[in-house]
């Protein structure tokens, strides 16, 4: 899957609007210490879905993502991110040349997720990308550290990296799905069931 845009405001070290292409190849981000390569990464992550502040290299509240002023410069009110991906190979399950993801959330807790311009779920966001290995759980973000935990993980923790490579991730959740719907339905049905004693 090739990436074509990345646009930023307000996300951690970003506080105006950038808004960053990727042409054909390799593309490179270079820059002193502290100057935000880091924080591209994470922002790309971050509109994948990620959940975790951990992740994100940030102080344990998702706020933090959110551009915190300098002595210069006011704090933001959100942090937005939008990623757009060639889609021409329908990598994606979109009929869609391009897709474009957004996410933003704002310092009231409030958050939104997008696909293509329209308000989805971060649910729907995870279900598209799937398998991709460009989602939240996936192995094309290898961040510091992630080598030795890949190495150090335990059996059923390697298990998975595998199974979201080759494509099996996507058939375990919707297994895990379909039961926590089975579930959800013996109960009512229990439910039921008892209501039907009752009256009879
Ligand atoms: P290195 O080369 O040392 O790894 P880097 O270029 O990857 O550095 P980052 O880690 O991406 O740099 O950026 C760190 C900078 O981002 C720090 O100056 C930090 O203050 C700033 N930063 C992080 N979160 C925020 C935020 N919420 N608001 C403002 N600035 C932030």
């Amino acid at each position: 899957m090739v990436l074509k845009a990345l646009e930023i405001q307000g996300f951690k070290s970003f506080p105006d609007k950038v808004k960053i292409t990727f042409g054909a190849g390799v593309t490179g981000v270079v820059g002193p210490n502290g100057s935000g390569k880091s924080n591209l990464s994470d922002a790309v992550r971050w509109v994948l879905g990620e959940t975790s502040t951990r992740e994100l290299r940030s102080a344990g509240k998702m706020e933090d993502v959110i551009f915190g002023g300098t002595r210069r410069r006011g704090a933001m009110g959100y942090a937005s991110v939008r990623l757009t991906v060639d889609n021409r190979d329908h990598a994606l399950d979109l009929d869609a040349e391009e897709v474009t993801i957004g996410r933003k959330y704002y310092r009231s807790g409030e958050s939104e997720y997008s696909i293509n311009g329209k308000v989805c779920r971060l649910k729907d966001v995870y279900e598209l990308l799937l398998d991709t290995g460009i989602g939240r759980d996936g192995y094309s973000i290898i961040g510091q550290g992630r080598i030795a935990e890949i190495v150090a993980a335990k059996g059923a923790e390697r298990r998975e990296i595998f199974e979201e490579a080759c494509g099996i991730a996507k058939y375990r959740y919707r297994k895990n799905e379909a039961e926590r719907r089975l579930a959800a339905a013996q109960e009512n049905l229990e439910r039921l069931r008892d209501i039907l004693d009752e009256l009879e």
